[in-house]
């Protein structure tokens, strides 16, 4: 029987890369939520409603009907890849100046209304692996099997910090690691859909446990 897996946790904890391999050992589809998000953060960039110390809430409240966010499977690497109007922004979207002003940005919540309809549509058919951050509490509280990810935030920053360099960013580890702090404070403060394990959700403290370590056990969970 196909069920919903929801992946919750903080920034950059590695949710992803267990997210996609389950889906792909369990025939499932993978949907990174956090890349929605992101897009969104894109959009406002590029049309100037968010910038350094400020965000235009209302003008991108109104241009909301306007952004439209899909995923098309990449065959050559066999990645679901983000669109956002038709152009494929799987790349913008992972910079960190896109992880800068996202935060901000999931914090409006006509923005995360938008969003969490598209995913609970996206989802009505199971079998489905979902990451981000509200998935078990919000999108689908009633997901067969919940997962909360956790690291220390200098774990966290130092796997960042080298998939960024490693794609040729030029950035520095302590603004990595500021950045992830920001992000985990805006995220875990924020009035709709804070960030919070789900009481049902099974903790994973990935500063323990290795990649291969997760993998096998949440395989054994979908399985069980
Ligand atoms: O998962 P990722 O780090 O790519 O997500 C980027 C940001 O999007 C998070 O820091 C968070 O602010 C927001 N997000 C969210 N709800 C989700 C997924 C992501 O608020 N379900």
């Amino acid at each position: 029987k196909k069920i919903i897996i929801a992946i919750d946790g903080f920034s950059s904890t590695g949710k992803s890369t267990v997210a996609k391999q389950l889906a792909k050992a369990l025939g499932y589809v993978y949907i990174d939520t956090g890349a929605m998000y992101r897009a969104v953060a894109l959009f406002a960039m590029k049309h100037d409603l968010v910038g350094e110390n400020f965000i235009k809430k209302q003008d991108l409240e109104d241009k909301l009907s306007e952004i439209q966010i899909n995923f098309k499977l990449n065959l050559k690497n066999d990645i679901a890849e983000a669109y956002l109007n038709g152009n494929n922004v799987e790349n913008d979207i992972r910079s960190l100046e896109v992880s800068q002003f996202v935060s901000p940005i999931a914090a409006i919540s006509s923005v995360r209304k938008k969003l969490v309809e598209q995913q609970q549509k996206m989802g009505a058919e199971k079998g489905i692996v979902m990451d981000g951050r509200d998935i078990g509490t919000v999108v689908f509280p009633k997901a067969e099997l919940k997962i909360f990810m956790n690291a220390s935030a200098e774990k966290r920053a130092q796997r960042r910090y080298e998939e960024l360099t490693a794609k040729g960013d030029k950035v520095s580890y302590e603004s990595v690691l500021k950045n992830i702090e920001e992000r985990d404070h805006i995220d875990t403060t924020r009035e709709d859909s804070p960030l919070v394990k789900a009481k049902d959700a099974i903790l994973f403290d990935n500063s323990v446990l290795s990649k291969e370590e997760q993998f096998e056990k949440l395989k054994g969970l979908a399985l069980e």
